[in-house]
């Protein structure tokens, strides 16, 4: 059964973790190396089994794969999850033993922040392991979500491209779910270039905030998805558009920061029986995961960096080019061309 899940994902390895001490049970899933040594971030969750632990390591790792290939990196994709309610689990400890796990691999996986991850925590880990990422400090990269801010918004200029034949977004609407350390960074970025923004948070003081700075308008939570808008710019939690409200959508374009925006492959369809054009997840928010990579390198210049979040206009207009030539909704064409990267990649390699 194992054998025929790592079959069905095209999983490499998985490397389980037990560390008695500390309460320690987690699972590294190595996806693929075919582009090079592996990044992916860990997360923390009380899973309600074994089986569900394992599927989620499989299904986010291969995601990884498919985001570092559609970004040009030279890494392949991992995922590491740590089972259990971090509420209770989480201590000094066992952050210890992942982490000399994480150094037992030797490189072939670099790890870093995801759901109740933090910085913190990465920092606690990288005493014991140089294979963490996403940290401050000298010489290391900070805080990831400015840079995936700028290249959400590069993304979001190549879809208006597209959509609106201008990658302007001036006079446009934009209306943004989740105004934290993405959603915020990028209605400045929005304002800056002239769109009129509505906004929405379940935080009263980031709506006061980006009314006042940036002269948004606020609506409900529950209204900001069927707000009258040309963009819709999802960057707070997943699972957002589901196939029943499609219809419902006044916007034209939806480009957001945040991951597992569609609630199943049905929603993707959907958008895309309705004209409404999905910019996927991985390929516009890779600005995060472009920056540990620089980071890995040790790469500390900012114009390289910056450099490399607005070459995802790039990215994001030869995956639309790429459906368009496939003639799939851009959901499911990401998948293959994130494939058909990694497998040419392998012929290559011979
Ligand atoms: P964050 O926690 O700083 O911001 C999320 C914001 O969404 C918060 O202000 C929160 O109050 C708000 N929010 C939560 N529920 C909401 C709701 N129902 N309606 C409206 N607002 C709501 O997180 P972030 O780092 O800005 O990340 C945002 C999204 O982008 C997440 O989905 C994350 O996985 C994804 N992402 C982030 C990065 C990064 O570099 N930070 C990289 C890739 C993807």
């Amino acid at each position: 059964m194992m054998f025929e899940k790592l079959k069905e994902y095209g999983t490499e390895e998985i490397h389980f973790c037990n560390d008695k001490e500390s309460g320690l049970n987690a699972i590294v899933a190595i996806h693929s190396t075919v582009l090079g040594p592996t990044v992916g971030g860990t997360r923390f969750w009380p899973y309600e089994n074994e089986e569900r632990a394992l599927f989620d390591v499989l299904r986010l790792s291969r995601g990884m794969t498919y985001k570092n290939a559609v970004s040009g990196l030279k890494y392949g994709g991992s995922k590491g999850v740590i089972i259990g309610d971090p509420a209770k689990l989480k201590t000094e400890k066992l952050l210890l033993a992942y982490a000399r796990f994480v150094e037992h691999l030797n490189g072939l996986f670099t790890t870093g922040e995801d759901v109740n991850i933090s910085v913190k925590d990465v920092e606690i880990m990288s005493r014991v392991t140089k294979h963490m990422a996403g940290i401050g400090g000298e010489g290391r990269g900070g805080d990831p979500s400015p840079y995936t801010a700028r290249g959400v918004f590069a993304g979001m200029r190549a879809g208006a491209k597209e959509k609106f034949g201008s990658d302007s977004l001036k006079d446009k609407t934009v209306a943004v779910q989740g105004l934290g350390k993405v959603g915020y960074d990028l209605c400045k970025w929005l304002h800056k270039d002239g769109a009129k923004l509505i906004v929405a948070d379940i935080n009263e003081e980031n709506v006061e905030r980006a009314k006042k700075e940036l002269g948004a308008t606020a609506v409900g939570t529950s209204e900001i998805l069927f707000a009258d808008c040309d963009v819709f710019s999802p960057n707070a939690m997943g699972a957002v558009i589901k196939a029943d409200d499609v219809s419902k959508l006044k916007c034209k374009l939806v480009a957001g920061g945040a991951n597992n925006v569609l609630v199943d492959g049905s929603a993707g369809d959907a958008l895309d029986k309705t004209g409404v054009l999905y910019i996927p997840d991985y390929v516009i928010n890779a600005g995060g995961v472009i920056s540990i990579c620089l980071e890995i390198e040790r790469v500390h210049d900012e114009n390289i960096a910056n450099k490399k979040m607005d070459g995802i206009y790039d990215n994001v207009k030869n995956l639309l080019d790429f459906a368009k030539k496939e003639g799939l909704p851009t959901y499911l064409a990401a998948d293959k061309y994130a494939q058909k990267i990694v497998d040419d990649a392998r012929k290559q390699k011979g």
